[in-house]
């Protein structure tokens, strides 16, 4: 709870070595922050209305490291610990870790500042309380997430991402009509990296940008590959895109400008849009008309997982729906699972639009989709996400 505390000029709102109970808004007045060298008063600055003090004592908990008086008869406005704490541990734990690691960095100052032989240990003692914080108050995790993106960006400049194909099975037809495109990391100490957590990480900042350039731009390459061996019979490729590539960049224009640049056509392209983003229904319809406009298809990925909305199915004209893995694999174990898949393929086919059954593992669920007149079918059974020169050999003649 937020209260308005008034002192006069003089007055002291709290000393050194005080324990921290919250932080402070001046509304009115100016207030001095002090301390001690060598015996002596030192002011480290004078704060007026509008201005925040206090508050470095309550991140850390430690005792108070300077004096605080009113100049003026003062207003403030006192900020309880809860409400600063429980924003700091909601905030992005990169943002938390930059935070405590220039607090540990004044308080070491401010230590040295006020002992004349200099050196002494600061006040605060972040490692000792919290042990995911190292020697310097960096916390771990935030560190290691900020090494694993600086390592994202380096393989992605040495071109060291991998781009897999995962065979899309047309089950009447008996062929193998697209693929789709998987992005594979393998890391120099780790080893592979899931792209659940590096897609997830590069989304958290622009990263995600020259990585969906990157993958288009090898799609691109590997078709025009491809249409070297048998021109005349492509298979089209869907490309996975997250929120902030719908959001922030043109991925039109990175399409065509992947395809221009290998000689291929545009519309062997496929866009995936994961479910959640239907949420900004605006968007994700304006992409999708943009797409129809130049003939490129666009796939709803994941769908029956969290946010299956048949409001948005029914106006967003998605040309193809990707039924979840978790259907397939129930299944033939749960009769309703069966009649939901049933009655899936079913709609889909009347908003005009073909189903993409995901995760097909066994000859079994193959043949159950079959029966059920699904169109395509994605799986380990058809094949796992596979090199270049490994699909090549689809497409001999
Ligand atoms: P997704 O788009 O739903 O891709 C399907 C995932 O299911 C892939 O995992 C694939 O390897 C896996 N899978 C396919 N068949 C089977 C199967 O029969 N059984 C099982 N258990 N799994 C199967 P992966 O490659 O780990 O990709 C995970 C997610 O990462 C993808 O889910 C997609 O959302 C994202 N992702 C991958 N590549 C890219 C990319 O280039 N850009 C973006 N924005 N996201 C990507
Ligand atoms: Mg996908
Ligand atoms: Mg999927």
């Amino acid at each position: 709870m937020s209260r308005r505390i008034d002192i006069r000029a003089g007055e002291y709102l709290f000393r050194e070595g005080d324990a921290p109970t919250s932080a402070f808004l001046i509304e009115s007045g100016r207030i001095e922050i002090s301390t001690h060298q060598d015996g002596q008063p030192l002011v480290l600055s004078v704060l007026n209305a509008g201005d925040l003090l206090g508050e470095m004592a309550v991140i850390d908990d430690a005792p108070r490291t300077a004096d605080a008086r009113a100049l003026d008869d003062a207003t403030l406005i006192e900020v309880d610990r809860t409400q600063i704490n429980e924003r700091i541990d909601s905030a992005d734990p990169i943002v938390r870790a930059l935070l405590r690691g220039q607090l540990y960095r004044y308080r070491t100052a401010l230590a040295q500042l006020r002992s004349s032989t200099g050196g002494a240990a600061p006040t605060a003692n972040f490692p000792a309380q919290n042990p995911q914080m190292d020697a310097d108050g960096y916390d771990d995790s935030a560190v290691a997430k900020i090494w694993l993106e600086t390592q994202l960006r380096e393989a992605l400049a040495k071109r060291e991402l991998d781009v897999r194909f995962q065979p899309i099975y047309e089950i009447a037809e008996r062929r193998i009509a697209g693929y789709e495109a998987l992005v594979r990391w393998t890391h120099p100490t780790r080893g592979p990296v899931s792209p659940m957590e590096f897609i997830a990480l590069a989304e958290e900042t622009s990263l995600i940008l020259p990585v969906g350039e990157y993958v288009l731009d090898r799609v691109a390459e590997a078709l025009a590959e491809i249409a070297l061996l048998q021109p005349e019979e492509m298979p089209f490729v869907a490309v996975n895109m997250s929120g902030r590539q719908m959001a922030e960049a043109d991925m039109l224009s990175a399409i065509n400008t992947a395809a221009h640049k290998h000689g291929i056509d545009r519309r062997l392209f496929k866009v995936e849009v994961t479910e959640s983003l239907t949420l900004d229904y605006a968007r994700v319809g304006d992409l999708i008309s943009r797409c129809h406009d130049v003939g490129i298809k666009v796939a709803l990925d994941d769908f029956g997982t969290g946010y299956s909305n048949l409001g948005h199915l029914h106006k967003l004209r998605f040309n193809t729906v990707k039924l979840d893995q978790g259907f397939v694999r129930q299944m033939l174990d749960a009769p309703r699972c069966f009649a939901i898949v049933q009655a899936i393929v079913d709609m889909v086919r009347t908003l005009d639009a073909d189903l993409v059954a995901e995760g097909v593992e066994t000859e079994a669920q193959l043949l159950a989709l079959g029966s059920m007149n699904c169109r395509y079918a994605q799986g380990y059974l058809i094949g796992k996400p596979q090199s270049l020169a490994e699909i090549k050999g689809n497409h001999s003649r």
